[in-house]
Parts: structure tokens; sequence; C-alpha cells
């Protein structure tokens, strides 16, 4: 058993050292700016729901103690993943959200901290679960619920890409809903960084100023991070891209699949690509052997068909797909995150998949 006064030093300790600091800029009556230095750890939050288990996590509800603001906190078992050799994985998910910063449909990295067990990173909560349970609950979605998440999910490719970033693992599973059934794209583990032509803005570089900035050479860290990954397999069988199978390599338009892929699967209840394994996903991937249901909406087929080729320079662009008929009528941009949710309901004129 550990010596009691030596555990009660040591974590306070840690409540100090391993503390998100945060340093903010205020102005008082007299025009003299006053630098405030924050400190927000364990201590500054109360812990409560259980929102989730990953293989390398637990996702948790928080309040934060003095501005009752609400959190998702996702803690992690530093033991457990130095020694399942993820820290890269799990360094890559920080640069990557802190990187993005402020976008509506994108879960937000407001502080990471750590203690002596666990690191914690304070995100935005999404209560209402995946876009994945929504759509099992429904069976499929019709063609106007299917427009409303595909065109917000465009809107925070179109950023992540302005940003640098391809997401390489985008699937319903990852596709979360706040309170008022907006998404917000999550898991950055398995995300690219590229190096950036120039700074991003200010305002987006710093998302509330955390100890988890990425570091002022990029290239040098990220760098080893992409050659690791090149031999190994990243992402989800079902939407993963065929260059990604033929040449081991990710570009933008591997996140355009994926794209592709979940329209294909909020219509009609499954994805177009799907076997017994995962070899024999990845056969009908390589090979485009897919087909739609004789149901399916022409003008939605049209634009899957569109991005769901083999070539990726094939591929509809960002700005043809907001130009494509399906998205007829729909404004782009910020008009996305503040009109209503349509009234959730299921594709009638294609049968569900039997669960
Ligand atoms: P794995 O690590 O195995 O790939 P994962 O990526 O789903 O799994 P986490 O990111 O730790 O792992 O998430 C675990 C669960 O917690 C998710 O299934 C999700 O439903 C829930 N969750 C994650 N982030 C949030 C959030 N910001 N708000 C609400 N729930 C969340």
């Amino acid at each position: 058993m550990p010596h009691p006064m030596r555990t009660r030093s040591t974590s306070d300790e840690w409540a100090d050292r391993g503390a998100a600091v945060q340093i903010q800029r205020e102005t008082d009556a007299n025009g003299n700016v006053q630098i405030k230095t924050i400190k927000k750890g364990v201590k500054d939050f109360t812990f409560g729901r259980t929102l989730g288990e990953g293989s390398f996590s637990t996702v948790v509800a928080a309040t934060d103690r003095q501005t009752l603001r609400e959190y998702a906190i996702k803690i992690l078992d530093k033991r457990h993943i130095i020694k399942e050799k993820k820290v890269k994985y799990v360094n890559v998910e920080k640069y990557t959200l802190n990187r993005l910063g402020n976008h509506p449909g994108i879960v937000r990295l407001y502080y990471t901290f750590q203690d002596e067990r666990s690191l914690y990173f304070v995100l935005d909560l999404a209560p209402k679960g995946e876009l994945f349970t929504l759509l099992k609950k429904l069976g499929t979605l019709n063609v106007e619920c299917t427009q409303y998440y595909c065109a917000q999910l465009l809107d925070a490719i179109e950023y992540m890409h302005n940003h640098g970033v391809i997401h390489r693992d985008l699937k319903p599973e990852n596709i979360l809903l706040d309170e008022n059934m907006r998404i917000k794209v999550t898991d950055f583990g398995t995300a690219k960084l590229l190096s950036l032509p120039k700074p991003a803005p200010s305002a987006d570089a710093d998302p509330s100023g955390t100890d988890a900035s990425e570091p002022s050479t990029p290239t040098s860290t990220i760098t080893p991070i992409e050659e690791e990954r090149a031999s190994s397999f990243v992402g989800t069988a079902e939407y993963v891209s065929p260059e990604l199978l033929n040449d081991k390599s990710a570009c933008k338009a591997s996140d355009l699949w994926a794209f592709g892929c979940i329209l294909f699967q909020l219509l009609c209840g499954r994805p177009p690509f799907k076997a017994n394994n995962e070899y024999q996903t990845f056969q009908k991937i390589i090979k485009l052997d897919y087909t739609f249901p004789p149901e399916f909406p022409p003008v939605a087929k049209d634009l899957v068909a569109n991005l769901l080729l083999l070539d990726p320079s094939k591929r509809l662009t960002i700005d043809q797909i907001k130009a494509h008929p399906f998205f007829s009528g729909i404004e782009f941009g910020l008009a996305l995150w503040t009109r209503p949710t349509p009234r959730l309901a299921p594709n009638s004129s294609i049968p569900a998949p039997s669960k």
C-alpha cells in the first residue's frame, strides 16, 4: 500500500504540474493590460455519467465548477497508452484538434491536463450520441435529413482540409450529435496533418490557450508519424479508400470517398462496400463492386457514383459537390448551423436492412 503522505504530496504536485495553463490578457479600467494565468486541472471539474468507452479511453460528462458549463472529458490511461504504443496517436489527436480550433461541426478541444495516472481532454459535449446510433434506430434517413447531415459534414470536411487536416476515418460512428441534433465530427487520432502553407489566423490557432498546442516545428514532429503510418492500415474497412489499399496513401479526396460511402449509407441503411470480413470488404472496394438498390434516388445516385471513383483525381471536388443537384436549395456556410433540424424520418421508399 502506498504511504499516505507520499500519495498526497504526489497528487498535489500533479494538480499543479499537470494543469492546463491559460494565459489571459485583460485590460483594466485605466487601460492597463493585465496578464492573468488560469490553471485548469482535475479539481476544477465535477465528473458525472460515463458517455462511452473507447479502446484506450473513457469519456465522461463533466461540469466546470466555476462556470457550470458542461463538457465531455476524455480520460486516457497513460500506462496503457505507452504499453500499447499509442502515444503518437494521442498526440496527433491533440495537435489536430488544436489546429482545428473552432468550427460548429467539429468537436472542440478546450483544455488538456494530466495527473499521475491519466491524460484528460476537455471537449465539447455531444449529448445526443452518434449519427450511427440514430441511423440504426431509424433504419435509413430520408432525402431531406440526408441532405441536412451531408451538407454539414461537407462543410466540416472543407474546414478541415482548408486547415491542412485529412481525417482518414470518417464514418457515422465518428459523427456525434449536439443538443440541437447537429453534427460534431470527432476522433482525430488517425488524422493526417499537412504542413500549412502559411500560419493559420490567430483566432483558429489558439482554441482558448491550452498546453495542447502543436509543436512549433510541425514537420519534424509530424513526418515520423506519417512514415510510421505509411505501412499500417488506417481507418475502418467499409470506408477506406482504394488509394489507401493500393498505394498506402491517403489524400483529401480519400475523405470525399468516405463522404460518398456515408451518403449512400444514410439513404439505404448500409454502407456500399460490406462483406463478411475485412479482406472481402477490401476486395470489393478495389474492384468498385457495389450496387444501388433500385429505389435509390437518381439524383443521389449520380452524386455517389461521382464520388466512388477509383481514381481520386476524378472524384468531384468540394465545390462541385456543393453545386450538385442533390444539394439544390441548400445554403452552405453559417446557415447550415443555424437552420432548424428537419423532422428526423426514414426513407420510406427504401427498405431498411434487417437488424
Ligand atoms: P476507439 O478508441 O476504440 O476507436 P472511440 O474513438 O469511439 O473508440 P472515444 O473517442 O474515447 O473512443 O469515445 C468513446 C465513446 O464516447 C464514443 O463511442 C462516443 O459515443 C462517446 N464520446 C466521445 N466523445 C464524446 C463527446 N465529445 N461527447 C459525447 N460523447 C462522446
